[in-house]
């Protein structure tokens, strides 16, 4: 587990799994983590790493309610998770299927955890909109297509745009059950003038960018959908051509 302080209000934690990054907050004395680091050592870890640099949550927030961006719970049993009605909606449609996905994955790479995944009560935010965090408001804007649910999260005081899992330098545009090709397209046009406010920008998985990159790693996301709903076989970019990412295109084919 690695974290980079991006502001001095900002702290990007990013696991040594699937590179998930979480982002801590704060503003005067109150502070929030969005999503979450995945391995348990991680977990366990992540209250004292977050104490000592300032950063002890007082909420979390999700940016979808996929379950590698939801453990945040496992780390802070008794704070309250914000996620989008979008993602509320989800959790109710397919009630058990985070702690499903994670038991199915823990499995896979034989990851034990000390408990299982409990989700709780979760608050429903409406999107968009946004949440009060000290002085400072951070904007919520849908961000759906990867899933059927989604919000990207802006601090515009501090320039930092956290959108799940969009604009990543290691994973191509997914297309998971539930989501479309059309609402991805969408999410992009929408995050697009937003990368171009943004100074720092962390997606769900890899490095964080700065603006130019950000854009470039859009421009190449929508050439990818264009490739994509031409039925290309091998359309990935420059350096997400892996067995992994093929397997993902593979996915997505079948979606469109
Ligand atoms: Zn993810």
């Amino acid at each position: 587990m690695r974290a980079v302080s991006v502001s001095t209000d900002a702290l990007v934690v990013t696991s040594g799994f699937w590179q998930t990054n979480a982002v801590a907050l704060r503003a005067g004395d109150e502070a929030m983590l969005i999503d979450s680091p995945y391995l348990p050592d991680e977990l366990d870890a992540l209250p004292s790493l977050l104490a000592g640099a300032g950063f002890e949550p007082d909420g979390l927030l999700a940016t979808h309610a996929d379950f590698d961006h939801l453990l945040g719970r496992l780390a802070f049993p008794g704070k309250t998770l914000g996620l989008c009605e979008s993602s509320v909606e989800r959790l109710h449609r397919e009630p058990g299927g985070a702690q499903r996905a994670l038991r199915q994955y823990d499995a896979e790479f034989y990851v034990t955890r000390p408990a299982p995944l409990a989700l709780g009560q979760v608050q429903g935010l409406p999107v968009p909109g946004s949440v009060e965090i000290g002085d400072r408001e951070l904007e919520l804007h849908p961000a759906e297509g990867h899933t059927p649910d989604g919000m990207a999260i802006f601090d515009r005081a501090i320039g930092l745009l956290v959108v799940g899992d969009y604009v990543s330098d290691v994973e191509i545009p997914w297309i998971h059950e539930g989501g479309s090709v059309a609402d991805y397209r969408a999410t992009l046009a929408r995050l697009a003038p937003l990368v171009e406010q943004a100074t720092t920008i962390v997606p769900g998985h890899g490095a964080v960018h700065p603006r130019d990159t950000a854009l470039r790693l859009l421009d190449e996301d929508v050439d990818y959908l264009d490739a994509l709903e031409r039925g290309e076989e091998r359309p990935l970019p420059n350096g997400r051509d892996s067995k992994a990412q093929r397997s993902i295109h593979e996915e997505n084919l079948t979606r469109v």
